[in-house]
């Protein structure tokens, strides 16, 4: 709606406050719905090494230019993100991203071919013209062309390769709208608001340098899909993929080749249990570990188990329709003020793969 109004132009004759000398001139519109204007705005941000937040297929991107170390520092300030977690690099085409790249090899072609634009990232060799700060310091760099027309038309209209991770504080649940963006980074100078992001969760990292290629996130792409193509992808050790409930020490997480997995990510405000599946009420232990008021995140009605809780979310059943509100739930529960928050283990199922290693890692601490 028209609620997205939080700082207007202010007429020139109302910004000079001599008797108080405290009012600044007046900042623009922060959160605008996507027009040629804004585009063009957002784009003139990017071309100057500032940054702006914009939807994707999957979440907000906080995005800078690739090619510029200010709007990359910019980037990982304004996100408190530890400069050992690289950056995914979004660009228009897959032509853009090998001439980006150090090497193409014909298995990025052939991903590319398949699936892009969508929702999955590839790792190849860093090219020479690519600063090492995007990809916190490696050799390696992550490349994706984004399937939403909003995103698309920003990487034409500003004509530059754009860093960027979810436009949220590091850690914490990535944005699936332009308010989430709004909450998490108010100092963000523009958002382009597309509406919910149609997938919701990040997408599926593969790393070509390796052989065979390995699997470094689970994501959006759909991972039988992935399979179909790769079938001999490396997926990653049941340790690290289970989580162990324990974040690592700083330098356990700089170790990890994808720093997307470690442990705590993705994690709302209050702490939240998994339940296991065919669970039907809650142990003394859980009542105990579960601080009221709680809200409980389900894919099926549990009316056994309502009683305890003061705010239900109950999801589609179906994984990609759950993905897509899996975010915007999580956030729905903090903003409700619940204490805890108790989420059902997905199935054992491949549909199911990047849903559960988001819950498990919300569940960690
Ligand atoms: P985010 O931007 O928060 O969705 O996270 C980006 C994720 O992409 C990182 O956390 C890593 O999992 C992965 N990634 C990006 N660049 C690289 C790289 N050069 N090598 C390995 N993983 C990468
Ligand atoms: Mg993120």
């Amino acid at each position: 709606g028209r609620g997205c109004q939080l700082t207007r132009p202010t007429p020139a004759s109302a910004r000079e406050t001599p008797e108080t000398g405290t009012v600044s001139l007046p900042s623009r519109q922060t959160l605008v719905p996507v027009s040629p204007e804004s585009l063009a705005r957002a784009a003139a941000l990017l071309r100057r090494d500032e940054v702006c937040a914009f939807p994707t297929e999957t979440v907000y991107g906080l995005g800078g230019s690739a090619l510029s170390p200010a709007a990359i520092e910019r980037i990982y300030a304004l996100k408190g993100r530890p400069k050992y977690n690289p950056l995914i690099v979004h660009v228009a085409d897959a032509q853009a991203a090998a001439r980006l790249a150090g090497g193409w090899p014909a298995v990025a072609q052939q991903l590319a071919d398949r699936f892009w634009p969508g929702p999955l990232t590839l790792v190849v060799p860093r090219g020479a013209a690519v600063p090492a700060l995007v990809s916190a310091g490696r050799s390696t760099m992550a490349l994706r062309v984004p399937a939403h027309p909003v995103a698309l038309a920003l990487l034409r209209t500003a004509g530059l390769p754009l860093a960027a991770p979810s436009a949220n504080r590091s850690e914490s649940v990535s944005p699936t709208t332009a308010a989430h963006v709004l909450s998490s980074l108010p100092a963000v100078p523009l958002i382009l608001d597309g509406g919910p992001c149609p997938l919701g969760i990040e997408s599926t990292v593969v790393d070509l340098t390796t052989v065979p290629p390995r699997l470094l996130r689970s994501g959006a792409l759909p991972l039988r899909a992935l399979l179909a193509l790769l079938p001999d992808l490396e997926l990653p050790p049941a340790a690290q993929s289970l989580g162990t409930g324990s974040a690592g020490s700083a330098a356990e997480q700089a170790a990890l080749a994808a720093p997307g997995m470690m442990s705590r990510h993705y994690a709302p405000r209050a702490p939240l249990w998994l339940l296991a599946p065919g669970q039907t009420s809650l142990t003394p232990a859980q009542l105990a570990e579960l601080p009221p008021p709680r809200g409980l995140l389900t894919y099926k009605p549990l009316p056994e188990l309502a009683a305890h809780f003061h705010q239900v979310e109950q999801l589609a059943p179906d994984p990609q329709a759950f993905a897509a509100d899996l975010y915007a739930a999580l956030h729905r529960l903090d903003d409700s003020g619940v204490a805890s928050i108790a989420a059902l283990t997905p199935p054992p199922d491949l549909d199911w793969h990047a849903i559960a290693d988001r819950l498990r890692r919300a569940a960690s601490r």
